[in-house]
């Protein structure tokens, strides 16, 4: 079987030109394609009138040794790839339940906890999942309670429960991470396998909605459990213990849990997220290593989705392979911040996000059909951890700097968990927004016009006051007077990062695995579900002292 990659078609091709195509473009008769199919399937639209299908394909031909020798110095022609998964080690009963070890803790029920508890259960070492907030079903009312009454349950939203951060999202399921180990195929397959549509394994920017996120985690719960592995809800770990193993070095012991029990663990995947800020000051207490590392602020963007469709597809806009457009964008400002567009999603809404009581923060989300009217992203600005140093002396400042601006615009929102709101043509004229026009913004429980002055730093506004007419360069119509910004963005990564030495143990503390987003080694649902399964693999490697298969 040959690869084939850069493979382009026009896009309203019949399936009959496939064969035909191939055949073109490796210079053999049509009759020795035996067969093909799709890897991925993309579009290239940087030409509105002309947007072509852009392929991967798998093909099957009568001679590929032939072939291959022709095309040897193409690198758009290859042999297929070996992507299956193998697990890293087999020594022992692989697959089977493995009681002479004792159980490793996972703690976090997001992608990443999720992943490296799946593998760790397929391993058959019956991993425990610590949890703190509630089952996914239980979670999705606690949610929607903030954003249709104003309550907020701190440890059961959008942030915290089964299911992680990701849960209430567009679920995009794509990554940009170099990734030799395939990692993001096993991810996806997993992902199916829990019930996600199979055109997540062809489609080059798969998404699959917020609804269907809900039964994969269910789906993933449901094998872990049947392999043995088990998981505890409402089980906020609340402080690491930490001792000295025979050679001196310090090791994790265990930990405690909010309800003042304890549980004794020799390994521990750290999956708890960006927002797990308690969590983050009790590893720092224990003396975990860990550094600051640059985080962003902003606001989250909406346009009409029609508006962003025709900028990106032009006449094309609408058509069923090409979906919903999105966008990504760049600006260097003249203040030395880059303003970059975050977590597009098409046809969504913006969601409240905060885990803490107090504060607004916004994030985004979508179904699996993108069918809402308005387009949303995040406009943030990048921070280095200077901006951080008046918010505190220790690693924990860029935390305290998020929770001052989410204060900020808790206030100037009004107090009960509306966010401010300003219009596009309002910002860029310097002064406050009383009023909001065709755009209506999206965000529940309810929104606030008023001057993001009041709850960004002065260099964001700066800053993205310059972007937005360069954006309005690349999509036309970015910069709309009407074009409403909800604020604030400040959950893009995590403030810190847990360091870690190439065993994927803590620096510091053996035996602690810091991984996914929280730990500053993700971002985003695939590349913290690709890292659970690496922090999986190195403990598993550790634990049973097997042999490294790869
Ligand atoms: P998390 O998903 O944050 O999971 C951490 C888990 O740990 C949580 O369940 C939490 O309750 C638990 N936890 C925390 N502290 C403790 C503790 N002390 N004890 C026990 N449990 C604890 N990414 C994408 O790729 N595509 C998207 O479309 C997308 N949309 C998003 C939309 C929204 C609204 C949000 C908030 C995020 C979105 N993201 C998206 C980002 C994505 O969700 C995260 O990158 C991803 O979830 C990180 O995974 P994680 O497992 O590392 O951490």
């Amino acid at each position: 079987m040959l690869r084939l990659t850069d493979f382009k078609l026009p896009l309203d091709h019949g399936p009959e030109a496939v064969a035909p195509a191939i055949a073109t473009r490796l210079g053999v008769p049509v009759t020795d394609v035996l067969a093909h199919t799709v890897f991925r399937r993309g579009y290239d639209a940087r030409k509105r009138m002309a947007v072509s299908l852009v392929y991967t394909l798998d093909v099957s031909l009568r001679d590929e040794p032939a072939v291959l020798a022709r095309h040897l110095a193409d690198s758009h022609v290859q042999p297929t790839p070996d992507m299956s998964y193998r697990f890293v080690t087999d020594d022992g009963p692989a697959m089977a339940s493995r009681p002479d070890y004792a159980r490793p803790l996972v703690i976090g029920a997001g992608p990443c906890g999720l992943l490296a508890g799946l593998i760790l259960a397929q391993m058959g070492l019956r991993p425990i999942i610590l949890e703190r907030g509630r089952v996914v079903r239980e979670r999705t009312v606690d949610t929607f309670a903030l954003w249709r009454r104003s309550e907020l349950t701190p440890e059961s939203n959008v942030q915290f429960g089964e299911g992680g951060a990701g849960t209430f999202s567009d679920g995009k399921l794509y990554s940009q991470v170099a990734d030799r180990q395939h990692y993001g195929r096993k991810v996806l397959h997993e992902f199916v396998r829990a019930g996600a549509p199979e055109e997540i394994l062809t489609v080059s920017k798969p998404h699959v909605g917020t609804f269907r996120l809900v039964t994969m985690v269910e789906s993933i719960r449901a094998q872990i459990e049947r392999l043995g592995g088990e998981y505890r809800f409402q089980s906020r770990v609340t402080s690491f213990e930490v001792g000295f193993g025979t050679n001196g070095r310090r090791r994790i012991e265990g930990v405690t849990l909010a309800d003042g029990s304890s549980i004794a663990a020799t390994h521990v995947v750290l999956a708890v997220g960006h927002s797990a800020r308690d969590s983050f000051a009790a590893l720092y207490q224990a003396g975990v290593s860990m550094l600051a590392k640059p985080i962003s602020i902003g606001v989250r963007i909406e346009h009409p989705q029609s508006l962003i469709d025709r900028a990106r597809f032009g006449e094309n806009a609408g058509h069923p392979l090409l979906g919903a457009a999105d966008y990504k964008l760049v600006h260097h400002a003249a203040n030395g911040r880059g303003v970059y567009s975050f977590c597009m999603c098409p046809g969504g809404t913006v969601v409240a996000a905060t885990s803490e009581p107090g504060r607004v923060v916004t994030n985004g989300m979508s179904q699996y059909s993108r069918a809402e009217r308005n387009a949303n992203a995040g406009i943030v600005v990048g921070l280095t951890p200077a901006d951080y140093t008046p918010y505190g002396d220790d690693v924990l400042a860029g935390m305290e700097f998020q929770r001052h601006w989410e204060s900020m615009a808790y206030q100037a929102g009004g107090g009960d968990y509306r966010a401010p709101v300003q219009r596009v043509g309002d910002l860029l004229a310097g002064r406050a927004s009383t009023e909001l026009g065709s755009v209506v913004p999206s965000y529940t429980p309810g929104v606030t016009p008023t001057d993001m002055a009041a709850c960004l730093p002065d260099y964001a506004i700066v800053a993205i006051r310059e972007a937005l007419p360069q954006f309005g360069r690349q999509i036309r119509g970015f910069d709309m007077e009407d074009a409403v910004m909800t604020g604030v963005e400040t959950r893009t990564s995590s403030p810190l990062r847990i360091s870690r030495g190439a065993d994927m143990q803590s620096l510091n503390t053996g035996g602690l695995y810091p991984a996914g987003e929280g730990a500053g080694y993700a971002g985003g649902i695939m590349t913290a579900g690709m890292d659970g399964i690496r922090a999986a693999e190195a403990l598993a490697l550790d634990m049973t002292g097997g042999r490294n298969l790869r």
